[in-house]
């Protein structure tokens, strides 16, 4: 069977099941619908990275949007370059089978692949985002994802003109739709996922207002009017849920007062509130280059840290990670988790490859920003009002589905994919087929044994030199 994923990002499973009589599209989800436990951290990066190639981070290797480059002791943005692990996309290329794939995020640069890809988060501006490239011109006026607006961050404009930043969500929410649609429509496939990703940002600026309710109202329309043209397996997936923030940590703020970290100089004025959205106006344009590269998660620390002279830092806030020397790094997980707000511990620490990453209590948020003020602070004007959770949602409708409402993780998604397409497990997966289908038949297979033959395997390839 056909199977098409529709990814909402960091869509709340409390909120659906609030929202669920005014979601007619989704409510046709909702005799199949549980909960999708993230990865940790509950980011969208690694979280998405797990649900289309069924494995945990430590196989895939992407952990954060950035990365910290040991080498030349930079901060540096990740590419689907990164991922050690093929995705859906790829083992179904690999036998026969096409995939239409718009909008998923690390997904630039977009891989050649049997169908299309439209690449997503992190697609830097005036890049190539489509592969094969002619699809381009179905996609004339596509709206890619700007981390910032008229030269202004987005939450600085979601604070005082949130009626724009809704119009704009509002577009993108349209475009995903149309894009897919239209490529759907003008190639063969048999594999189509697409993620809208309005929702997780106007939960971080908006939450807890009738605006959010808009936006998941807006992609259950969109959601409709794709199931009304193609009769397939549907899944509704997102890669982490929503809680509104009570309290933020300033991680940095912690390492610095404890010495771990050392500052470059005597900037002490990099801080999101009323100063620095009145410094944007007058920024040279080079800077808001940087912005347009989503490089602030980067700028605002390399003129604060020395990344060479400090022991550990937070890499980021979206990471709740930390990148630390290795004398220090038990002293630094204690230091962890030993701290306390209110007689509460609110984080727990994990080491991960590379990184210590922090497991977060419901409330709280981590701010990678040095300002060199409070270590714990209630969020401020312009600061996230929403953080991700652990749990995202699962939903399925379709043929072979039956009832049920249970929980699973983000690496079953693959299996499951696979199990309603009628195909085996590749047994590099780490996840299991979940437990939604009527007659359930799981059987496991070396992909790379499987399906198409060397042979024909090598006409296909001489094709679509062929053709380029
Ligand atoms: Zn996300």
């Amino acid at each position: 069977m056909k199977s098409i994923v529709i990814g909402i990002d960091g869509a709340e499973p409390k909120l659906i099941e609030k929202w669920i009589d005014d979601l007619p599209n989704i409510q046709k989800f909702y005799g199949c619908f549980g909960k999708l436990e993230s990865t940790l951290p509950p980011s969208s990066a690694p979280a998405w990275t797990s649900i289309v190639t069924g494995v945990n981070p430590e196989k895939h290797g992407i952990f954060d949007f950035f990365y910290f480059d040991r080498e030349t002791m930079s901060i540096k943005t990740i590419s689907s370059r990164f991922r050690k692990v093929p995705a859906i996309w790829n083992l179904l290329s690999r036998i026969g089978r096409n995939s239409i794939v718009v909008n998923v995020p690390v997904t630039y640069p977009p891989e050649r692949i049997n169908g299309v890809i439209v690449s997503g988060l992190l697609t830097p501006p005036n890049e190539n985002f489509v592969e094969p490239k002619e699809a381009k011109q179905l996609l004339k006026g596509y709206k890619m994802e700007h981390l910032i607006i008229d030269d202004l961050p987005i939450r600085i404009s979601a604070r005082y003109n949130p009626e724009k930043v809704m119009n704009i969500l509002r577009e993108w929410i349209e475009w995903r739709r149309k894009a897919f649609i239209m490529l759907l429509k003008n190639y063969s496939w048999d594999f189509g996922m697409v993620v809208f990703r309005a929702s997780d940002l106007v939960q971080h600026f908006l939450w807890d207002s009738d605006y959010v309710f808009q936006i998941y109202k807006k992609i259950d329309e969109e959601i409709g009017k794709i199931m009304e043209l193609y009769k397939a397996n549907y899944f509704i997936v997102s890669d982490h849920g929503f809680y509104g923030i009570k309290k933020n940590i300033f991680l940095n703020n912690l390492l610095y007062e404890k010495k771990y970290l050392e500052a470059i100089g005597r900037i002490r004025t990099i801080d999101i509130g009323k100063r620095f959205a009145k410094l944007l106006y007058y920024l040279p344009k080079k800077f808001i280059r940087l912005f347009r590269k989503h490089l602030f998660s980067i700028a605002s620390k390399e003129n604060v840290i020395d990344f060479k002279k400090s022991k550990a830092f937070c890499l980021s806030s979206s990471s709740r990670a930390i990148v630390a020397k290795k004398e220090v790094k038990n002293e630094i997980i204690e230091l962890i988790n030993n701290f306390e707000d209110n007689n509460i511990k609110p984080m727990k620490a994990t080491e991960m490859n590379d990184y210590i990453v922090i497991d977060l209590m419901e409330g709280y948020a981590i701010v990678d920003v040095l300002n060199f003020r409070k270590i714990i602070d209630k969020p401020g004007e312009f600061h996230f009002k929403g953080e991700h959770s652990k749990y995202g949602i699962f939903m399925a409708y379709g043929k072979n589905i039956k009832e049920w409402n249970g929980e699973i993780k983000v690496v079953d998604v693959l299996p499951t994919v696979f199990h309603s397409m009628n195909l085996p497990i590749p047994l590099h997966v780490d996840g299991k087929v979940a437990e939604i289908f009527k007659k359930l038949n799981v059987k496991k297979v070396d992909w790379n044994k499987y399906g198409i033959s060397e042979k024909e395997l090598k006409i296909i390839k001489s094709i679509v030199k062929l053709s380029q």
